[in-house]
């Protein structure tokens, strides 16, 4: 306990070599200003590059650089959950390896905590080094979010945040092993700020959120904050049903009145249509039932295959 550190700096990484020292050198800097001990926290999210190299040599000249390597490439939010897990400090701040989460902040997320937040989170201010694609689907994506959930989640929210001990706590409590964090913790309440941020153009590299990881994190985020995609499946399959019965209604009275050749077309549609709805809906109760699987299976969401520094004492 003696030497834990007062402030955790958790960085996720996969695939950063070349931005891990340029930000070490940043958060070095920063954090000399701020005077309080700290450490920082690598997980690399097994990175096919040396990223794990690069923070085992951080590791050699600096005893406060720790660093866990994923047997896998586990994703984000996991490596994330597992560096937020691992931290030490009372204040902990979660931010990106590619310098799109400016250090030089940390002071002011600091600032608002100590005005009484338990919890600060940030907002990106779109830049021009925002590709337009990535704002115009976050813009409508977290729209779309909220008008789903229950849960508001601020849109333009990043992983760039600061939360002390109690908040860090309560965040890893949580069972799910589907970690959609900005989410999670927006529904935990506490209190919480948002400071806004001028994102940076990455450092080095292109983004690891291909285009299939995006999609794949949106719908995380929708499954898991909301089961209005359910119902919306039902109350459309209710529509449908309720249309397809007047038109059967209707196309047994043109039996009787005896024109029933025509109207291939309208059959083709409505086949087309139900089909197309029926399709949707499935999918739609796959996707949570894939989520119930996956969660009562119970299985640890990942592994390390090694680590430098010390070790969090389990008596904390
Ligand atoms: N990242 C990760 N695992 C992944 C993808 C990304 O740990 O599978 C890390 C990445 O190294 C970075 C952060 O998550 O530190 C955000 O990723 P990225 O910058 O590629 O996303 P973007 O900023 O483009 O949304
Ligand atoms: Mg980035």
């Amino acid at each position: 306990m003696s030497n834990t550190p007062q402030i955790s700096v958790v960085v996720p990484v996969y695939n950063e070599m070349a931005n891990l020292e340029v930000l070490y050198d940043a958060l070095s800097a920063t954090m000399q200003g701020v005077g309080r001990s700290y450490e920082v926290v690598f997980v690399d999210d097994g990175s096919s590059d040396s990223s794990f190299e690069v923070i085992k040599r951080l590791h050699d000249k600096d005893k406060r650089v720790r660093g866990y390597s994923f047997s896998r490439n586990f994703g984000h939010q996991t490596a994330l959950f597992a560096g937020l897990s691992q931290s030490r400090g009372d204040l902990i701040i979660s931010m990106d390896g590619d310098m799109q989460h400016p250090p030089e902040m940390i002071p002011e997320l600091i600032a608002k905590y100590e005005e009484g937040y338990d919890i600060v989170n940030t907002k990106r201010i779109d830049a021009a080094s925002t590709g337009w694609f990535k704002r115009l689907t976050s813009h409508w994506y977290y729209k779309m979010l909220n008008a789903l959930s229950d849960v508001p989640i601020e849109p333009a929210a990043a992983d760039f945040r600061l939360m002390n001990r109690k908040a860090v706590d309560a965040l890893n409590s949580l069972p799910e092993a589907h970690r959609f964090t900005r989410g999670l913790v927006g529904w935990m309440g506490f209190r919480q700020a948002i400071v806004p941020y001028q994102a940076a153009a990455r450092h080095a590299g292109s983004s690891k959120y291909t285009f299939f990881k995006m999609l794949r994190f949106g719908l995380d985020g929708i499954v898991s904050f909301s089961v209005k995609p359910l119902r919306i499946a039902f109350y459309t399959g209710f529509m449908v049903s309720i249309g397809a019965l007047l038109y059967a209604v209707y196309a047994v009275v043109q039996h009787f009145t005896g024109s029933t050749v025509e109207g291939w077309t309208s059959i083709l549609v409505s086949v087309l249509f139900i089909g197309g709805v029926t399709l949707l809906s499935l999918g739609v109760i796959g996707e949570y039932i894939a989520r119930i699987f996956n969660e009562v299976r119970r299985r640890p969401m990942y592994f390390f295959k090694d680590q430098v520094g010390e070790e969090k004492s389990t008596e904390q």
